[in-house]
């Protein structure tokens, strides 16, 4: 359900979806609020006034996102061939960097994120990364397969990508910002 609200005198679109939870949830997933609701919930606007700063950061975020993207380039010439057989000799490297053992690898439009790499240490890669250059897809690589030692954000997994990639936090900035031009890619793709 799109609905409309404000947050320190500017309007914020956001989505509602009600589940079977307990209590209100707040998500910034992929450039757009959306709030997860108990069902039968009914107050929204509390919500939203509630968590007004963390909405204004958030949106804030996005908005320099969005203006730094237009300075950004896609690269609109890598295949998707290319994509996979670059995708797989760098999970050869970094398997034998960090020696692991990938079980299966899945290359796939994804909707909320770049990668991702689950208990059974499959990975799956967003297919959209062949806009991307290769120090972001190598990046992204390196980051999913860090996740075999530590599955959350903590101190403990950033200082395992620090061992690799001590740009890790310029790299999230730009990725962040290419997740907006990537957007435009599919939103013009299906019109
Ligand atoms: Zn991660």
């Amino acid at each position: 359900m799109a609905k409309r609200g404000e947050v320190s005198n500017q309007y914020i679109d956001y989505n509602v979806d009600f589940r079977n939870i307990q209590y209100p949830r707040l998500e910034f997933k992929t450039g757009n609020l959306f709030l997860v609701l108990p069902k039968n919930f009914q107050d929204d606007k509390t919500v939203i006034k509630k968590h007004e700063k963390w909405i204004y950061q958030k949106n804030s975020q996005i908005i320099d996102a969005l203006r730094k993207s237009k300075g950004k380039k896609l690269d609109m010439t890598r295949s998707k061939e290319e994509l996979n057989e670059l995708i797989k000799s760098l999970i050869d490297l970094y398997s034998e960097e960090l020696n692991v053992n990938i079980n299966k690898v899945y290359i796939k439009q994804m909707k909320t994120k770049w990668g991702s790499c689950s208990s059974k240490k499959n990975l799956t890669i967003n297919s959209l990364l062949k806009y991307l250059p290769k120090d972001i897809i190598k990046y992204v690589i390196f980051h999913e397969m860090a996740h075999i030692f530590e599955r959350k954000h903590n101190d403990r997994f950033w200082n395992h990508i620090n061992q690799k990639f001590k740009d890790y936090k310029s790299k999230e900035r730009e990725l962040f910002v290419y997740w907006f031009l990537v957007q435009k890619i599919i939103s013009s793709s299906h019109h």
